[in-house]
């Protein structure tokens, strides 16, 4: 089959690989119909994450048709259409009956902190990702959610990770009434935290980003107000002054490792004194939110060392959150929102490509090309 095949940092191409085969009784095979690429997968891409192996297939936001299933799995069937969270979960431990999928005991338990993840590395589990023709999916009564007949390809690929995700960010930041809510990175993830905001009855949205189409892109797509990272000397100060001093109720950090990544890209541009010597969304974050207010973090970061001002943190009484976000849980929720027109998350796909296009994709989607936000691969 023909499949994404990670060869080193910066490069990948698509490549023939053997199809999978159904290992374990409880395994399904699922043909993919629609694979985005995920601003996480920039971090595998970019040589980021520790343990990413040379002809290893990323890729966790998938969608498809179910082709064969092993002898134990009963909620699935040939020829079912399913969406599969990025998160692989046994569903029965301690962790997953409190609903904390992305912190499985049962899947990678070699990691101490984090469950198994669809091509995502050795780190998670070393299970081959979805930017292939077919795909293994274990645990395959647990984790795939079948696709209503009403909710289109598009909409449902992104149920995977970046609409749940920016969910649990305004979720875990508690947003209440009439809040004021800054987030940080107009990336999908961004996007859909700035769009559930609303969705919990936030009172103001302001997303934070430096590229200005990704900014024009929010105004439209979540009716927000913008910053320009560009544009501001000092970041915390610029948002206080626009909440009367006050700070936001609650600061969501999208961006992640990217922004340790540009912090030292631009060690010699105009940023400097904003960002040397910590990680820059983490920083403004906690000193931008209000006293008692809350930090969400669903940014990735790797084991980069974060300057974290903590200090501030408890001085302001802050609550801090952060997860990889437990996808299954948030289907339900999501799904009723877009039934009822209030979410449409397909509208930030702006790219296609073909799955022999992989290595274009990547490339136009790192380097933030072509107005891209999200792309999607077909194969
Ligand atoms: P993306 O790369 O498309 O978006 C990141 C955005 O951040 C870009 O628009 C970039 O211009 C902006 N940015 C960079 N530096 C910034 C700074 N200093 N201040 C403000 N904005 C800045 O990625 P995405 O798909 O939207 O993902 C965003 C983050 O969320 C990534 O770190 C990704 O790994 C993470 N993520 C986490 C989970 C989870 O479960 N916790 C799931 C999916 C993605
Ligand atoms: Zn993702």
């Amino acid at each position: 089959m023909l499949a994404m095949q990670y060869r080193g940092p910066y490069r990948v191409r698509a490549t023939h690989k053997p199809e999978p085969r159904i290992e374990h009784p409880n395994d399904a095979i699922v043909r993919v119909t629609r694979s985005c690429i995920c601003g996480s997968d920039l971090h595998l891409y970019h040589g980021l994450v520790p343990d990413t192996r040379v002809g290893h297939t990323f890729g966790h936001e998938f969608v498809g048709v179910v082709e064969e299933v092993g002898p134990s799995v009963q909620s699935l069937k040939k020829g079912d259409h399913v969406l599969v969270p990025f998160n692989i979960f046994c569903g029965s431990c301690f962790f997953c009956q409190k609903e904390l999928y992305s912190n499985c005991h049962n899947v990678n338990p070699e990691a101490t902190a984090i469950g198994g993840i669809y091509g995502y590395s050795h780190s998670t589990g070393g299970y081959d990702g979805g930017q292939a023709e077919f795909v293994r999916v274990p645990m395959a009564d647990v984790g795939p959610h079948k696709i209503p007949d009403d909710l289109s390809m598009d909409d449902a690929v992104l149920l995977t990770d970046a609409c749940p995700t920016g969910y649990q960010a305004a979720e875990m930041g508690e947003v209440a009434e009439g809040d004021t809510v800054v987030v940080f990175g107009a990336g999908p993830v961004g996007l859909f935290a700035a769009k559930s905001a609303w969705l919990m009855g936030a009172g103001r949205v302001i997303v934070v980003d430096h590229l200005e189409y990704r900014l024009e892109f929010a105004r439209k797509f979540a009716q927000c107000e913008t910053v320009n990272l560009k544009e501001v000397d000092d970041m915390a100060i610029h948002l206080k002054k626009m909440t009367d001093w006050l700070g936001a109720d609650v600061c969501i950090d999208a961006v992640g490792a990217e922004a340790v990544g540009s912090m030292l890209q631009q060690l010699t541009g105009r940023y400097m004194k904003l960002q040397a010597g910590a990680a820059t969304v983490l920083h403004w974050a906690i000193n931008s939110a209000r006293k008692g207010g809350t930090v969400s973090i669903v940014g990735v970061y790797g084991p980069t060392g974060n300057m974290v001002p903590i200090g501030n943190a408890l001085n302001k009484g802050l609550t801090l959150r952060m997860n990889q976000a437990a996808v299954k849980r948030h289907l339900p929720r999501l799904i009723e929102h877009i039934q009822a027109g209030r979410l449409k998350p397909s509208a930030i796909i702006t790219h296609r490509f073909e799955l022999e296009d992989v290595a274009d994709a990547y490339h136009i989607f790192s380097s933030k090309l072509d107005n891209c936000i999200k792309p999607v691969m077909i194969p």
